[in-house]
């Protein structure tokens, strides 16, 4: 069957990229190129700026972070490399991710500028000097004007998820950071779709920018793609019937409103649901636990606004929940591409009441298929046992601070509180905690043992992070009156 066989990927030697880099790349088990690695990588290593379309987990951050890498002059200690995120999660993937790919060369700083965290200590570490710095719109901004920033060494701007930058507000202060900028420079811009706002940027920052567009198409046979017709009573709890007829280890639900969002929280959690949900009234350490819970399976099902949710890289994620019709198609091929990665299948699953079937048609259209319908009555629960979570999250009152690392956590658990390796799982090193999954099964025990012994040699305050700590509601009103920008209704908010 030559003819389906995907065009042979493509390694990463072919690249003009020094030795130490190559070998790097594999011992991150990086062999071959992502497909936007390999579309953009020959133009930027070459200088020249980049628009470039692509989704979600498509390995973007590599492609732009080794052209910048391959710029960096580290004996020159000023800031050569400009990333802007819109969240502050995304710039701590991207920072990550840069960190992990720089390890080939020595002492390169990179730092991460974000709202959410005082001034002072950001603009002590500008002090000491940072070659590459990934950050916030509004908090390059703040330290541009205060003098705390400066750009004048500047080779590379970045500008990661444009389009979701522009959501969230930042256009006026993407502008004013690209200006403080000198003008001799590359930039690359990445988007998952191309808004007005993303063009109108293009053209004013990019000097005849090369464009990798890579059109967003699922392995249609990963992704099971299903649809239930309810009536708009029953629709919140159709989603409880589907987690008990599917029983994904972890669904992400999509909601079209924050109130659905806060509806269908309320009656996931009554239901005996390890239910959380991502908003943006959320604080930044609410926010946090909740993206560790869910990435490190001590949550069931997530729930989010497209708005919340985009941009989150979840590599395991059984299910995909439409719980309401979104009425922009390309919507709903972003949402059900976070199911369905890597080897695995994934279920996408879509509510809709019967008023809604002309958007159904559209998505129909969009996806060039037909849409597949079930009863709902026929998710029937699938087991007597409750549809619990496997992981659960010990939090340690203990981070980068206190010079914690993933390794010193697992020594622990492994070591003298004697569980095994496979017991525990990911491990998040914050700055002042850390978290990390074991076994539900074990985590009584696992907190005991870690409180009563040491971790790098000190006794640290260990709890268990349970899901109904994190109180999701009834703090509206306070966000609301304190939120500086707040994103932009979802397109065709007419819909109910
Ligand atoms: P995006 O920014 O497009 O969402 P990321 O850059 O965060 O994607 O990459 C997604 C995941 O894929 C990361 O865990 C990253 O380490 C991994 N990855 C990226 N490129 C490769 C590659 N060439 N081979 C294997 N894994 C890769
Ligand atoms: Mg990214």
């Amino acid at each position: 069957m030559p003819d389906s066989a995907p065009p042979s990927p493509a390694p990463f030697e072919q690249l003009p990229l020094a030795p130490a880099v190559l070998a790097n790349l594999r011992q991150l088990g990086y062999l071959t190129m992502t497909p936007i690695q390999a579309a953009s990588l020959p133009l930027t290593l070459a200088r020249h700026d980049l628009i470039a379309q692509a989704k979600t987990g498509s390995g973007k951050t590599a492609a732009f972070a080794l052209p910048l890498l391959a710029n960096l002059n580290v004996r020159r200690f000023a800031v050569q490399a400009l990333v802007l995120c819109p969240t502050r999660e995304l710039a701590d993937q991207v920072t990550q991710e840069i960190r992990r790919l720089a390890r080939a060369a020595d002492n390169i700083k990179i730092l991460s500028l974000v709202g959410g965290s005082t001034m002072r200590p950001q603009m002590a570490s500008l002090e000491h000097g940072a070659h590459i710095v990934v950050g916030t719109p509004g908090r390059i901004l703040d330290h541009l004007q205060r003098g705390s920033l400066n750009l004048e060494a500047l080779n590379t701007l970045v500008f990661d998820e444009a389009d979701r930058m522009l959501d969230m507000g930042f256009f006026d202060d993407m502008v004013f950071v690209a200006k403080q900028c000198p003008k001799k420079r590359q930039t690359m811009m990445f988007s998952a779709t191309f808004p007005e706002g993303v063009d109108q940027l293009a053209h004013q920052f990019l000097r005849n920018p090369k464009e990798v567009k890579l059109a967003e198409r699922h392995e249609g046979d990963k992704i099971r793609q299903r649809f239930y017709e309810v009536t708009n009573p029953e629709r919140l709890e159709a989603v409880g019937r589907l987690l008990r007829h599917f029983r994904p280890v972890s669904a992400l639900a999509f909601c079209n409103t924050r109130q659905q969002c806060r509806d269908l929280l309320k009656v996931l959690r009554a239901q005996g649901f390890y239910a959380l949900a991502l908003h943006g009234e959320l604080e930044q350490r609410e926010r946090d636990q909740v993206l560790i819970q869910f990435a490190n399976r001590s949550c069931s099902v997530l729930v989010a606004t497209d708005v919340a949710a985009r941009g989150l890289d979840i590599a395991q994620l059984e299910a995909v929940i439409n719980v309401d019709v979104t009425p922009d198609p390309e919507v709903y091929v972003h949402r059900i591409g976070r199911t369905g990665r890597a080897d695995q299948d994934g279920w996408a699953l879509s509510l809709a009441s019967s008023n809604q079937m002309r958007r159904v048609a559209d998505i129909a259209r969009e996806v060039g298929a037909t849409l597949e319908w079930h009863p709902i009555a026929e998710c029937t629960p699938t087991s007597d046992a409750p549809l619990l979570p496997p992981m659960a999250t010990l939090q340690i009152l203990g981070g980068r601070k206190d010079k914690i690392r993933p390794g010193d956590v697992l020594g622990a658990l492994t070591g003298d509180a004697g569980f095994t390796a496979a017991q525990v799982g990911k491990i998040n090193v914050g700055e002042f905690n850390t978290y990390v999954a074991v076994a539900r099964e074990i985590a009584q025990e696992a907190q005991r043992r870690l409180a009563a012994g040491k971790v790098k040699g000190k006794t640290v305050k260990v709890r268990i992070l349970e899901i109904s700590d994190i109180e999701q509601e009834g703090k509206a009103s306070r966000a609301n009156a304190g939120i500086k920008r707040r994103p932009p209704p979802l397109p065709g908010k007419s819909g109910r």
